[in-house]
């Protein structure tokens, strides 16, 4: 049972429907959803309210939901900066890490997610998906699924996998691809084991094929049947860059956008990943069907993929959320730092009132939340999760700043402090949930046996 209230931020930034902004803001949380919002709650907490009441001192600090990261791929932390990989487009940069990622196994896969959350966590972040489309070695989701709840973020990890090999026509190695039959009957084990549709729930469980490149047209098929049978998400990679597009001609002889349309893969249980290169009649498609796309900034730059229209999106009224993308292709996975990139892309891109910091902060928080199916996550509101992030004003970076909602434009981009459903998983600056230094160590042993 918690019960605990957040007392005095010098702003709470609600991101609700009204898009209230709240000075001297008191927030009181009990068994993980908030209960009440505003100025000087702890007067009015009687009884079993105010029985055992935590108090956390948020003067000086802006609060704001958590953070949502819409994709990544985790178990990448174990290959951040590959020299081989550095220089490469998205299809040379693939080929150059198969290889590597052919050797992880189940120590490998649980190490790089719970880096990878943690560093989530540090920055804002408190509800992550990861999308793991490779098995190697005995390697299963469950070894991600272990790490998320070791650090203590809500997840949403979804089975990936990858079913056309080298000998078939398509990028990746044939060692790394799966029988069709065997992933679906995976995913099938996976939900019926793990996934919780429940309010509250802190994971859940979704379907997701590679990407058109990588898996059969019937495998795509099947998991948009299965999904929907089973009631979970379906995610995929979609219209990269130009590559991803010529591919799709070529094979399919149609656009992403219209491959995605007939295999079943639109509506608002799908999110599709990057979409840099979506048309306006794709885009359309998107906002009619309330299709989300997960927008990464920096692994767009980092592979020179291109701009997302996500002004365009947004304007057409697509779902948008933002992700950082594995760690091998940005190879930070900060998701504050990535929402930074959001709003500057889209100002080099359309012009400095393109996008301000407040709503690139909306669609690092409730955009996502709402891209991954969570009415129940995302704002700062009576009924909702409690899944806060406290950004600490006081320090350098945002020393002399005028506005203490621009944390984007000025930060910080670490948190003081984080609750996911109302529990502690960062305090000062700190993981509560996991020994990092430890966890830095294993990592980095493992990555050198890996070179
Ligand atoms: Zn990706």
């Amino acid at each position: 049972m918690t019960n605990i209230l957040i007392e005095n931020a010098t702003l709470a930034l609600t991101m609700d429907d009204a898009g209230s902004e709240i000075a001297n803001c008191d927030i009181h949380v009990r068994d993980g959803v908030i209960q009440a919002v505003g100025p000087n709650l702890r007067a009015h907490l009687q009884g079993e309210q105010a029985e055992g009441l935590a108090v956390h001192r948020a003067d000086g600090c802006l609060v704001t939901p958590g953070l949502v990261n819409t994709h990544h791929h985790l178990y990448q932390t174990m290959t951040r900066a590959v020299p081989a990989a550095q220089d490469a487009l998205l299809f040379g940069w693939l080929q150059s890490l198969y290889p590597i990622w052919g050797r992880f196994g189940p120590r490998e896969m649980h190490s790089g997610a719970v880096i990878g959350l943690a560093e989530l966590a540090l920055s804002g972040c408190t509800l992550s998906s990861d999308h793991m489309y490779i098995f190697p070695n005995g390697a299963r989701l469950e070894d991600s699924i272990e790490a998320a709840q070791r650090v203590g973020l809500r997840f949403h990890p979804t089975r990936g996998a990858m079913s056309i090999g080298e000998s078939k026509g398509g990028l990746p190695p044939d060692a790394l691809v799966e029988d069709e039959a065997a992933i679906l009957e995976d995913c099938i084990r996976l939900i019926d084991a793990h996934h919780d549709p429940r309010d509250g729930s802190m994971l859940r469980v979704g379907v997701a094929p590679c990407s058109p490149f990588s898996v059969s047209t019937d495998l795509m098929r099947e998991a948009a049947l299965l999904a929907r049978d089973k009631g979970v998400m379906l995610h995929t990679h979609l219209a990269e860059n130009d590559e991803d597009i010529a591919y799709s001609l070529e094979k399919f002889g149609c656009r992403p956008g219209e491959y995605a349309r007939d295999l079943g893969w639109l509506g608002e249980d799908v999110w599709h990943a990057h979409c840099v290169k979506l048309d306006a009649t794709e885009i359309d498609l998107f906002a009619a069907t309330r299709t989300g796309v997960a927008h990464c900034p920096c692994s767009n730059c980092r592979l020179g993929s291109g701009i997302a229209p996500v002004r365009q999106m947004r304007d057409q009224g697509v779902r948008v959320g933002l992700g950082v993308d594995g760690s091998a292709s940005n190879d930070l996975g900060s998701l504050s730092a990535e929402a930074r990139q959001l709003m500057l892309l889209q100002r080099v891109q359309n012009g400095a009132d393109a996008m301000s910091a407040r709503e690139a902060l909306y669609i690092a928080t409730r955009g996502g939340a709402e891209v991954l199916g969570r009415s129940d996550c995302g704002q700062i509101a009576v009924g909702k999760r409690a899944d806060l992030a406290i950004w600490d004003l006081q320090g350098l970076e945002s020393a002399g700043s005028w506005d203490p909602a621009a944390i984007l434009l000025a930060g910080p981009q670490k948190v003081r402090d984080l609750f996911v459903e109302g529990k502690q998983i960062v305090r000062d600056g700190e993981m509560q949930t996991i020994n990092l230094p430890q966890a830095i160590k294993e990592q980095n042993k493992l990555a050198k046996d890996l070179m």
